[in-house]
């Protein structure tokens, strides 16, 4: 070790005695979900699906014919993040293409954005069975690989659709009606959780609140630069 190397060590050796001197024995680490690393330090898209591979990282690869990685614009300002993939979206490995997805692209047209303008991912990638809802364990291992998505994309607002991806982005167990519409940071990155298109197919009454939010994030978007 070089000098300067043991100078370091040893000032934080002397700042951890310290800390402990005042009753602080642990450390909160800063496994935050997203780091603030963009740059060289990031993977690229590209890196991160190679990482994945043919995953058997949870059960969902038993039943699962594709894994469905993300889409869209490697360099997004605004990103989507469902739950996970349904029926149509396994068979055509694509985010959000079945009825929902087909829901969502009108969304993202509303704001006078294309699916090609913004990245659509899901919290988690591969289908679960009979479209149930994903497991904490599954959602666990799936999630650290959208994390390195994000951290790759470095969008500056992310739409949550739904409860799962409000709950898993911003760690928390409140109800997607309460999360719905306020913005939330995650690592400088804008998070706006919203109603998941599939659950606006059921309740169409809802959409007005889905538009109040697209509204928010195409302000953001503005001053972010995008011309409307
Ligand atoms: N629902 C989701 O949450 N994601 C998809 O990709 C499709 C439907």
């Amino acid at each position: 070790m070089n000098q300067k190397a043991q100078e370091i060590v040893a000032d934080l050796k002397a700042y951890l005695e310290y800390l402990k001197g005042m009753g602080i024995e642990a450390l909160p680490t800063t496994e935050k979900k997203v780091e603030k690393v963009v740059g060289p330090e990031a993977l690229t898209l590209e890196e991160i699906r190679t990482e994945l591979g043919d995953c058997k990282r949870c059960k969902l690869h038993r039943t699962r014919r594709t894994i469905v990685f993300g889409e869209g614009d490697k360099k997004a300002k605004l990103m989507f993040i469902g739950e996970g993939p349904g029926y149509d979206e396994d068979v055509q490995g694509r985010p959000f293409v079945g009825k929902a997805g087909q829901l969502l692209t009108r969304i993202i047209q509303s704001i006078h954005l294309s699916r090609e303008e913004v990245y659509i991912a899901n919290i988690v990638k591969c289908r679960p069975p009979q479209n149930r809802n994903p497991e904490p364990d599954e959602i666990k291992s799936c999630s650290a690989f959208l994390m390195k998505q994000i951290q790759a994309i470095h969008p500056k607002i992310i739409c949550a659709l739904g409860t799962f991806a409000a709950q898993t982005l911003l760690e928390t167990d409140a109800k997607i009606t309460s999360l719905r519409g306020r913005s939330f940071d995650l690592q400088g990155i804008k998070v706006l959780p919203t109603y998941h298109p599939a659950f606006l197919l059921r309740n169409p009454e809802k959409k007005r609140e889905v538009w109040e939010d697209m509204k928010q994030i195409a302000e953001w978007l503005a001053k972010e630069g995008k011309k409307f």
